[in-house]
């Protein structure tokens, strides 16, 4: 639903009824009473008449487009789809990502992460790196419940981030969609990773 605007007259004259603010204090009183004595019937006798939402038990179910950690997609034999090729590191504004490549020989792919680490301390979850990874290996998740009393643990490493594809499909069809995004190319089959 499209807001409302009310464009205020600030030149219009007011009596001394209106200096006073006694009558817009008891309004305001008038509609929060009014409010709060409406939710308060709806809670006892069981019906929601307000959208609250009892967190933690309950949860909403966020929009495709919301951002929250980024994770790294994982094929179905295990092995991340991310072939280390440093794009999301270097376009990182925080410089949270570290990534240590290695090298294969006698795969259809030459590079992997070996390492691949994210300071979620730092992270400020931007989708920069969502955005310039070629092989959409890195996707920003809904997870966002990431408080802790050590900032050492806010380090994420390799066997964290691995989320399945399949969690990610939404997610996934999201950004092909937001950055227009055309797959010609067949993707790379689980056979074509490191085992
Ligand atoms: S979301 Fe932004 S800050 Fe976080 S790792 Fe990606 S590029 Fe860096
Ligand atoms: S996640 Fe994407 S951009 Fe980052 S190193 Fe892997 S393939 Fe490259």
């Amino acid at each position: 639903m499209p807001g409302r605007v009310i464009t205020v007259n600030r030149r219009a004259h007011t009596g001394w009824m209106e200096r006073l603010y006694v009558p817009a204090i008891v309004k305001g009183l008038w509609v929060t009473s009014r409010h709060f004595f409406h939710n308060l019937r709806g809670f006892m006798s069981g019906k929601r008449t307000a959208f609250v939402v009892q967190y933690p038990e309950e949860r909403v179910d966020y929009p495709d487009a919301f951002r929250g950690m980024p994770v790294l997609v994982q094929l179905a034999n295990g092995e991340p789809k991310c072939v280390a090729c440093g794009l999301c590191e270097f376009a990182c504004p925080t410089d949270c990502i570290t990534i240590v490549p290695g090298e294969l020989s006698d795969s259809g792919i030459e590079r992997f992460p070996e390492a691949f680490d994210i300071d979620m301390s730092r992270c400020m979850f931007c989708g920069l790196c969502e955005e310039a990874c070629p092989e959409e290996a890195i996707v920003m998740s809904r997870e966002v419940e990431l408080a802790t009393f050590d900032r050492g643990s806010m380090t994420f490493h390799k066997k964290e981030l691995l989320v399945p594809e399949a969690l990610l499909r939404r997610r996934l069809e999201f950004i092909r969609r937001e950055y227009d995004r055309d797959h010609g190319v067949p993707a790379r089959s689980s056979s074509e990773t490191p085992s």
